[in-house]
């Protein structure tokens, strides 16, 4: 959706709702074109799915597990942005199952983590912004002059400001945007809402190593869709192993509303199933994601509205995964920079 007018306003003072890799790549770019920025994010730091959980040691990653650098324009991004320390290629034996059960490794490629945790490199975006962590906004509305405020769950308001970004994944970006009664913008994310699938995770610590022979394992169980040896990652110190473990989008959307102490039984029987684990786990945390991957092979980059500056970005919008929440926030950016409404 771009809806260009003629008397679209020039956006100096921008509010960014959401701090995962999205809204901290927009935040960058328009604080670099000189704009004034305000992130707002619901949970306690920034990063969103990009998701690190303190275990006994350190910490592992229950959200994107590693991501790929195929745009070099994310590359030099991120080396500006987070420097260069804050990510490192995940050199792990990464597997799938096959049909006949064997397993066969992934095709060839660098894939990157963020050193010594995956929110290493959202901590290090968010340095120098002005970021309003554990606020949930609730409502955002325009007054006559074309000036937006921000309400958040607890009634307090922030403003105002010329323009906003949304980068909540589609079903919270729905009910942001049709609270507002903003009803095109929301209109525009309904078909949306179907493409998010739920990702149980369970993270289990075992005082030795399993000797699997690989780091991270695809499978076709149906509980178990993916484990992976965290503390085979760079910069994860510790003792023994941090396996992660990812149900199935179909299993984890079925027993969504499950206990995580009976998710967390269920996952570990399928690991022992599939990858023909012996050794009992000590330490075992869970976490249920409603909205972790979209299903969306492609999408339309971003969503806009000119006239109103407000602007919609995400990895729904941009075929799922890290890069794609990257290049959602650049093509607004750009979109906005062609339009005039940002001016460097
Ligand atoms: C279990 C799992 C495994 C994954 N594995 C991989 C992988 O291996 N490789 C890969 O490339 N990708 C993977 N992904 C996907 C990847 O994590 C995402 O594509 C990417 O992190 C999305 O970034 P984003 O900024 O678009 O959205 P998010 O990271 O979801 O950021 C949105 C932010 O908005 C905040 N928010 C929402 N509503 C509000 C509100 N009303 N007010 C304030 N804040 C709000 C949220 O708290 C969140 O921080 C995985 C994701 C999960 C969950």
């Amino acid at each position: 959706m771009k809806t260009v007018n003629t008397q679209q306003p020039v956006i100096r003072q921008v509010a960014i709702v959401g701090s995962g890799l999205a809204g901290l790549t927009a935040a960058r770019r328009l604080q670099e074109a000189g704009t004034e920025v305000t992130v707002f994010e619901k949970s306690r730091g920034p990063g969103g799915r990009l998701a690190a959980k303190r275990v006994t040691g350190g910490s592992a990653d229950i959200g994107a597990q590693y991501f790929t650098i195929r745009n070099p324009r994310f590359r030099e991004f991120l080396h500006q942005h987070a420097g260069e320390d804050v990510f490192a290629p995940w050199q792990g034996r990464l597997v799938y199952e096959t049909a006949t059960g064997a397993t066969e490794p992934f095709h060839s490629a660098l894939r990157y983590v963020g050193v010594p945790r995956m929110t290493a490199i959202s901590r290090a975006l968010a340095e120098g912004l002005t970021l309003h962590a554990g606020v949930r906004i609730a409502r955002m509305d325009r007054d006559s002059a074309g000036s937006w405020t921000l309400t958040d769950t607890a009634g307090e308001m922030f403003g105002p400001f010329d323009g906003v970004i949304v980068t909540a994944p589609p079903a919270q970006a729905y009910d942001l945007l049709h609270d507002s009664e903003l009803s095109g913008l929301a209109a525009a994310i309904e078909p949306h809402l179907a493409g998010m699938q739920a990702c149980w995770t369970v993270v289990a610590h075992y005082p030795g190593s399993l000797g699997l022979g690989y780091q991270g394992v695809q499978s076709r169980d149906p509980v178990l869709g993916w484990a992976a040896n965290n503390s085979s990652k760079p910069g994860r110190d510790g003792d023994g192993e941090w396996w992660v473990l990812h149900g199935t989008p179909e299993w984890s959307h079925q027993n969504r509303d499950l206990s995580g102490e009976d998710v967390t039984r269920q996952l570990l029987t399928a690991f022992t199933r599939v990858c023909s684990v012996s050794a009992e786990p000590d330490e075992l945390v869970s976490h249920r994601w409603l909205y972790a991957r979209s299903v969306t092979a492609a999408g339309p980059g971003h969503l806009t509205d000119h006239r109103l500056a407000v602007g919609i970005v995400g990895d729904w919008l941009q075929g799922g995964r890290v890069e794609g929440a990257f290049d959602s926030a650049e093509s607004l950016i750009r979109d906005w920079r062609e339009a005039g409404l940002v001016t460097r």
